[in-house]
């Protein structure tokens, strides 16, 4: 494909812009944007400045003559997509960034003009570097594009929270320099980046004036922070219930009791697999003793490793186990995740024999991927949903954590899977909703 005399691959930021009248810039992601669980999507922070800029939340196909540039964030879910829509569009207009971009930019070569690796929030500047692959470039000149969004759209699973509550989301840092075998947060961000603190109190005049009732921190670890005390009073100030991720061996109890007097709702603690030792959950049955003892409630993730669960003496092992943590650590919430292996991490030796391309459209942490077999797969499926589903409708539930059934975003989300699932498995019900 020729642009002058060039061919597309030469074509410079000055190329692209001179002369040119303002036309359109439009941010998408791929996948496109859940509107029933998701979150301002990370692309605000890329789009620029102006009122030609537009957030659009349906991947749909444009005229090429009425777009600038197409700024396309690309997570390995959506790569097919991505692919699908690239073709019909003129590729010189399109810049991709996000983290399949990052990890495999050459699965991106023939299909957009520049491919941004890692953070990014400059991103003029940023594709005016030459080359068709470029580092992203953050200054943080500017907060992320919160009105190309409406806050409407957002969705959370959190306990207490009604589905008509305005619920929010801050980023005040980005990266861990952690190295859990399996996490690919360090991929994109191997270094802690902390956003300076007079752009977070700017964003959080922004969010202030949308009144939300929930606020989640999108940190992946945000005690990483050395004045992540002064960032959360800045926040406290949203008014808003705040939600955030952080790892046990950060938090003791004096941590604990800062948070709780600083609005702090629930803290996301890693749980993991079960079957493996992670030197950052040492002191974890400490640490939720304590976010009881001051009110905050506890949400694990725990990740099923499927290769591990093969055949029902191993599942029922697993679940027992798994079940037992419940029972020792009581959280008000808990999510199961199976286990992605992403190439770059330490895990990824062992597992890419596994992964194919074909596999990409399943990450999405729901789809027991690494096993061939469809049967096992669903089976898989409906036993993480029925393990936490036995949780929520316990009696220890309702004694010892709080009431299920209260019509929350928690409560309705479960009653979904119920219905979705409850056709094909209700031989096996033996739980009334
Ligand atoms: S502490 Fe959390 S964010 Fe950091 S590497 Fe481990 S799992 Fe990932």
């Amino acid at each position: 494909m020729e642009y002058g005399n060039k061919t597309w691959r030469d074509v410079s930021f000055n190329d692209i812009f001179s002369g040119r009248k303002k036309n359109r810039i439009i941010g998408m992601t791929f996948p496109p944007s859940d509107l029933n669980l998701g979150l301002e999507p990370s692309v605000l922070t890329v789009l620029p400045e102006g009122t030609n800029v537009e957030y659009s939340l349906r991947n749909i196909d444009f005229n090429d003559n009425d777009v600038q540039l197409y700024v396309c964030s690309v997570y390995i879910s959506g790569y097919d997509g991505f692919i699908a829509w690239a073709l019909r569009h003129d590729r010189k207009k399109i810049i991709v960034g996000g983290y399949q971009p990052t990890i495999f930019p050459e699965e991106f070569e023939s299909y957009a003009f520049k491919i941004v690796q890692g953070p990014c929030d400059d991103l003029l500047e940023t594709i005016a570097q030459p080359g068709q692959v470029v580092k992203g470039i953050t200054n943080y000149k500017k907060i992320p594009r919160y009105d190309l969004y409406d806050i409407k759209w957002n969705q959370q699973i959190i306990p207490d929270k009604k589905p008509n509550d305005v619920c929010t989301s801050i980023n005040t840092c980005q990266g861990c320099p952690y190295r859990c075998d399996f996490c690919c947060s360090p991929i994109m961000a191997p270094k802690l980046i902390c956003k300076p603190s007079d752009n977070v109190q700017r964003e959080v005049d922004y969010l202030k004036i949308l009144y939300p009732k929930w606020i989640f921190i999108r940190d992946e670890n945000f005690p990483l922070q050395k004045d992540w005390r002064e960032r959360l009073e800045m926040i406290e100030r949203t008014g808003a219930k705040i939600y955030l991720f952080a790892s046990a061996n950060l938090l003791n109890e004096e941590k604990i009791k800062f948070m709780a007097k600083h609005n702090v709702y629930m803290i996301c603690l890693g749980l993991e697999d079960i079957t493996v030792a992670y030197s950052k959950n040492n002191n974890l049955d400490e640490v939720c003793r304590l976010l009881k003892k001051y009110g905050i409630y506890i949400y694990l993730s725990f990740i099923v490793n499927p290769l591990k669960i093969i055949g029902q003496e191993a599942g029922k092992k697993f679940y027992d186990g798994l079940m037992t943590r419940f029972h020792e650590l009581a959280p008000e919430m808990v999510c199961g995740n199976f286990l992605m292996p992403f190439r770059g991490t330490k895990i990824w030796d062992e597992y890419y024999p596994f992964v194919s391309r074909e596999d990409y459209k399943h990450y999405d942490s729901k789809t027991a991927f690494l096993i061939r077999n469809q049967v096992v797969r669903e089976k898989m499926h409906f036993f993480m949903f029925w393990n936490q589903w036995l949780y929520y409708t316990s009696d220890f539930y309702a004694k010892n954590v709080r009431k299920f059934d209260i019509q929350d975003t928690l409560h309705l989300r479960f009653m979904e899977l119920y219905n979705q699932l409850r056709p094909e498995y209700e031989r096996i019900w033996d739980v009334r909703p």
